[in-house]
């Protein structure tokens, strides 16, 4: 603690960031989140849009690249062992049910890619409830409810972020371990369809998971490019909004960067009926880039909060879900 004090730094654990979803890219744009002290990040392998296959070919591109600095980690072990020398720990996450095919069993098989949380309904609604950008809110079904069950048993984390507000709380009602919202702000401070409510963010931390809060533009409220330095200053707010709304140990970061813009807009052109204008108003996505996440830890001590809080909220609370929740080797 002390040599983490003197250095100014502390492990980061970054629950959502995203590469290209082509079965080719490169994660070597993830060693911007590197870090002396180590971190840990969660790589999305597939939303909506995909299926079982192609989830699946985007997760064995991403761990047929992983060595060396990047390491795959398997259990909550893992990732201490791979942060103490500086590494990337690499872990992979699911937005969506979809890649699931409907066969609840393959939450196994995503688990044993390295899929560690998973959101049931992105945007829109689906087999497993309703998501963010639906007008009617009838909140989780009974498959997804037996999704939520697999998951506590199977060990990977039940992420509420683009889920409707029912569907997010029905989560929390429902989950045996911690949840998350491994990428969500907060409504209170930006009226945003995206954004959850005090509600929502209440049950989580009384699951006693974590709200991992973003550095999307449209999200924070601030999407002008030039605007860099206050969406940092925005991301910065919802952090401290969300420690007096649920207190520190239930904030955590998922900056939700995407490493390609070019790709994601594409993405956004092409699979129209999962998004909305609420996506599109602000002209194009902004995001804060990892190297203004990584100074995160510094202007939150410029805000008062001490070095125990600094730590938790930059990984040592995801950190406690995750060991609540991932499965341990028997
Ligand atoms: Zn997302």
């Amino acid at each position: 603690m002390e040599a983490a004090v003197a250095n100014q730094t502390y492990p980061l654990w970054e629950q959502h960031c995203c590469l290209p979803l082509q079965p080719t890219a490169s994660i070597a744009g993830l060693r911007r989140y590197r870090r002396p002290a180590g971190s840990y990040l969660s790589v999305n392998v597939g939303y909506a849009a995909q299926g079982k296959a192609e989830s699946t070919a985007i997760a064995e591109n991403f761990r047929s690249q992983a060595g060396g600095d990047i390491e795959l980690v398997t259990e909550f072990g893992d990732v201490d062992a791979v942060r103490d020398a500086g590494g990337l720990a690499l872990a992979f996450d699911l937005e969506d049910s979809a890649p699931l095919d409907g066969d609840l069993s393959n939450v196994a098989h995503f688990y044993e890619l390295g899929v560690r949380s998973l959101l049931p309904t992105y945007n829109r609604a689906n087999a497993a409830g309703c998501g963010c950008l639906d007008t009617d809110d009838t909140g989780l079904t009974r498959y997804g409810r037996d999704l939520v069950r697999e998951m506590n048993s199977v060990g990977m984390m039940v992420d509420g972020s683009h889920c409707s507000t029912r569907t997010g709380l029905d989560l929390s009602a429902s989950t045996e371990r911690p949840m998350i919202y491994s990428h969500s702000n907060l409504r209170r401070l930006w009226d945003h369809p995206r954004n959850i409510t005090d509600d929502q963010a209440r049950a989580c931390a009384d699951s006693g998971g974590v709200i991992g809060i973003n550095g999307v533009g449209i999200f924070l409220g601030v999407n002008a490019p030039e605007d860099e330095e206050q969406r940092l200053s925005a991301m910065a707010d919802h952090i401290e909004a969300a420690v007096d709304l649920v207190e520190v140990d239930h904030v955590g970061i998922g900056s939700d960067y995407s490493f390609d813009a070019e790709d994601c807009f594409a993405e956004i052109a092409s699979h129209a009926d999962s998004f909305s204008a609420a996506y599109t108003a602000w002209g194009p996505l902004q995001w804060v880039p990892p190297e203004d996440v990584l100074t995160l830890d510094r202007i939150l001590r410029d805000r008062g909060f001490d070095e125990a809080s600094i730590e938790a909220v930059y990984g040592g609370n995801l950190a406690r879900v995750a060991a609540a929740v991932w499965a341990t080797r028997g």
